[in-house]
């Protein structure tokens, strides 16, 4: 079923000017300051950055291509899902879930055949037009900082997001704000900075965690860790290896690289190991090093 609605009233966003307004189909001009919410195809847009060199337009491009077939995006699918675990994974009618930076919408996507009802926001619109292909649920063109809701939600998601912002803190911050009490908040990052390299950089990566960090972090914004672990396990001596191979070619040859599926047989393998491991996660063993970390935590509900 098509989706022609721009922003439902479920959705309804507070005003990014004024923050009095409420902005939602059939009223996307602020009666408070006048601020105009404009159109790209079914795209809400609020506002859009200009093409920055630290993100790749480009990388959003070949990132669409390669969905099907790159085990890294397949397996993240699978290991988002299981982290929600049953409770958050199968949502009750109504539910509503948010996903800052959203981009291409491959995980968006996954989230509403689960049963979701998602919002999905990206300040770039490049990935925001390859999601409209490929989600049901309205997308926002905006900074996250510009994304306020009038009414919480009961998910929000950053999916390999918060490693790009300066102060992710913050940014956390003023997403848990916009969660229901008893709510929860799922993150995917990049793992361990001994796997830095020029990769980081080209994505403009501005860190990498452990599942420290991402305690620590949950702690400060007085959230539960429900569940912590690291993923793609296996790949881990893989990619260390490869990211100190690779370390003369030139930028755009690297993000390629980055983006490309391994050799088929390669990338079999690395599926069938990260199957194995949602099967060694499903018993509750979790092994100490991945290259990414996955978390999920809920706001506590206040006594009243
Ligand atoms: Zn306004």
């Amino acid at each position: 079923m098509l989706n022609t609605s721009l922003l439902p009233k479920s959705f309804a966003l507070n005003c990014p000017e004024c923050e009095t307004g409420s902005l939602h189909d059939g009223h996307l001009l602020c009666p408070s300051c006048g601020f105009a919410v404009e159109r790209d195809g079914r795209i809400a847009v609020l506002e859009h950055a200009p093409v920055e060199a630290d993100y790749s337009e480009e990388g959003a491009g070949v990132q669409n291509e390669v969905k099907e077939s790159h085990f890294w995006f397949c397996m993240r699918n699978l290991f988002i899902l299981q982290i929600l675990g049953d409770e958050v994974a199968r949502p009750d009618s109504g539910h509503r879930c948010v996903e800052y930076g959203c981009s291409n919408g491959l995980v968006m996507a996954e989230l509403e055949r689960a049963g979701w009802t998602v919002l999905g926001t990206d300040m770039h619109l490049s990935g925001l037009r390859n999601a409209a292909g490929v989600v049901n649920g309205p997308l926002v063109c905006a900074p996250l900082e510009r994304v306020g809701f009038s009414d919480p939600v009961d998910l929000v998601c950053f999916f390999d997001v918060i490693e790009h912002l300066p102060d992710d803190l913050s940014a956390l911050r003023k997403a848990v704000a916009q969660l229901k009490e008893g709510g929860h908040i799922v993150v995917t990052v990049p793992a361990f900075q001994s796997l830095w390299s020029t990769f980081d950089v080209l994505l403009g990566h501005k860190r990498r965690y452990t599942v420290a960090d991402l305690s620590r972090l949950f702690e400060e914004l007085g959230l539960e860790t429900v569940r912590l672990r690291y993923a793609f396990s296996f790949s881990f001596p893989l990619v260390w290896i490869q990211r100190r191979l690779i370390r003369d070619v030139s930028a755009s040859e690297q993000r390629r690289a980055y983006y490309r599926p391994p050799h088929p047989v390669i990338n079999m393998i690395l599926k069938v190991l990260c199957r194995f491991e949602l099967r060694l996660a499903s018993f509750g063993i979790d092994l100490p090093f991945g290259t990414s970390v996955m978390a999920l935590a809920r706001k506590p509900i206040q006594p009243t």
